[in-house]
């Protein structure tokens, strides 16, 4: 079938494909892995094709070939998913990466992008439009897995779910239909879509997205030695529930370069129109914080530019990752709950990082599949070099998240990998609408849908449950999950 370069066409027109069978390893490796950002890699899973999608047409016509062979569909858009989420044995690969189209409306302030427009490329084409949109925190995140999964962006904690912003969406169905999605419009797949990650049953061909204003960015910065970790984490907590509603707040622990030993850090991020408004919400904030820093910037002068550079640097390409998260309970200790992974980082790239989410998380949600989420969102990245230190890294992620577990409420899926923890991420409600909506639109399983150990759940779906072993999330949590996620 496949020719030197592996790409030919087929009875489905001009196709961009690859084909496992008869293409030469090289290049087959390639076009599986090539665009694959976490090189932790389990090469076993090994798909019968990549389609090289150019134009909306070979998205159609690639889920046509798959429905012909009777095999799965896998979707990548920016690459990000740390699992891999793309690669799927037998599965016909569509890989969007070639696939760019953004456009503008005036009228509207509507921007419509293919899925893997990264963050910084939507910001520096809105940026001309005098616009914003507050995409994932890293610059080439594909906002296809981001928005899917509800999406962390720029200020969560104030201006919530970045897919709160999706005004509507163009999809392929499992059957190849091309259909519009809006809340008026095809509203079961709408509302899977903010929310449902890697589960969504169809292929996304565009996201039109609301804007909001362009703002200036000015930022706080306080680095503390470790020692000081109990104290600067609760500061961080306490400040959040009353800071100013344009600023973005996170505490992070990391090796700074050239050190040997861990620094933890706060940082005020504010959006905001001037220097003076600004200053006016960093003010009450760094008249607060905690004596003993060793180093500060307050009300420094910074740039969505510069963070992508920064978030660029804290994730180095070509480096070997393992991710893991947990929503912490609202009233927990949570510096004591987070002191093992705070203090006591596995390598001198990996970070861990507390996310607030208050006042976000203590609004009610619009009716959409995301439904978890708590005042205190924590994560770990686990960062390195060498295959040999694989155990050793991801022995320290699992052992890290068992001590926390009595404080566990659940996950967020962009930070998670099914094949190793099982845990909530919806509301029961939602969870069980969510895969009635998979199975309705997809009751083949064309889709791959989520990869849990061994790639099982097919039209299943997840669990949307604490593993049942003693080793991860308690059951002894479920039912409190109820009236936190909702
Ligand atoms: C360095 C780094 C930084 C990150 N920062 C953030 C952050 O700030 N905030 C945050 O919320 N998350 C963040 N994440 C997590 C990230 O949002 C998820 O990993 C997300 O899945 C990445 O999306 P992607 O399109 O790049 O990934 P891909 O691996 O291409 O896609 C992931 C999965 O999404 C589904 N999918 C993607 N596109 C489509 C489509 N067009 N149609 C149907 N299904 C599709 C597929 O199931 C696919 O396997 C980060 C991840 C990394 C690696």
């Amino acid at each position: 079938m496949g020719n030197t370069q592996g790409i030919e066409s087929t009875d489905q027109g001009d196709l961009p494909i690859v084909w496992r069978d008869s293409t030469d390893p090289e290049t087959y490796y390639e076009a599986v892995w090539g665009r694959v950002f976490n090189v932790r890699r389990d090469t076993k899973r090994q798909p019968r094709a990549v389609v090289r999608v150019s134009k909306a047409s070979h998205i159609k016509a690639a889920v046509d070939l798959a429905n012909k062979e009777n095999c799965r569909v896998s979707v990548r858009s920016g690459g990000h998913s740390w699992a891999a989420w793309s690669v799927r044995d037998d599965a016909i690969l569509l890989d969007l990466g070639n696939f760019r189209e953004i456009s503008y409306n005036d009228d509207s302030k509507i921007v419509s992008c293919t899925t893997p427009t990264h963050g910084k490329e939507l910001n520096e084409f809105l940026r001309t439009k005098g616009r914003l949109f507050a995409g994932g925190h890293c610059p080439d995140v594909g906002l296809g897995g981001f928005l899917l999964q509800g999406g962390m962006g720029w200020n969560c904690k104030n201006w919530g779910w970045s897919c709160e912003q999706i005004h509507s969406l163009d999809v392929v169905t499992a059957d190849g239909e091309e259909i519009h999605c809006s809340a008026n419009e095809n509203a079961d797949l709408y509302w899977a879509a903010r929310g449902s990650g890697p589960g969504f049953p169809a292929v996304i061909v565009r996201y039109h997205l609301n804007t909001r204003p362009l703002l200036e960015l000015y930022e706080s910065v306080y680095i503390f030695p470790i020692s000081e970790y109990r104290k600067v984490l609760q500061w961080v907590i306490d400040v959040c529930p009353t800071a100013d509603e344009g600023t973005e707040i996170v505490g992070t622990s990391r090796y700074l370069e050239g050190e040997d030993e861990i620094s933890m850090i706060a940082a005020f991020t504010s959006f905001k129109p001037n220097r003076e408004e600004a200053e006016k919400a960093l003010k009450p904030i760094h008249d607060s914080r905690p004596s003993n820093s060793k180093f500060e910037i307050y009300c420094g002068t910074t740039s969505l530019a510069q963070q992508y550079v920064n978030q660029g640097e804290a994730n180095p390409k070509n480096h070997r990752y393992c991710a893991e998260n947990a929503y912490i309970e609202n009233d927990a200790d949570v510096p004591a709950a987070l002191e093992k992974a705070f203090t006591t980082l596995p390598s001198k790239k990996a970070f861990s990082l507390y996310f607030s989410m208050n006042p976000t998380s203590r609004r009610p949600l619009p009716d959409m599949a995301l439904s978890m989420q708590t005042d205190h969102y924590f994560a770990i990245y686990t960062v390195w070099e060498n295959e040999a230190d694989d155990e050793r890294c991801t022995n320290w992620v699992r052992s890290t998240m068992r001590e926390m577990k009595k404080h566990d409420t659940g996950s967020y899926m962009g930070d998670a990998d099914f094949q190793v923890r099982g845990t909530k991420f919806w509301s029961q409600e939602n969870g069980k609408k969510l895969m009635e909506i998979r199975r309705k639109r997809d009751p083949k399983g064309r889709i791959c849908g989520y990869l849990d150990s061994g790639d099982k759940s097919g039209i299943k779906g997840l669990a949307n449950d604490f593993d049942k072993d003693e080793t991860n999330g308690p059951d002894s949590l479920a039912p409190q999950l109820e009236t936190l996620a909702v």
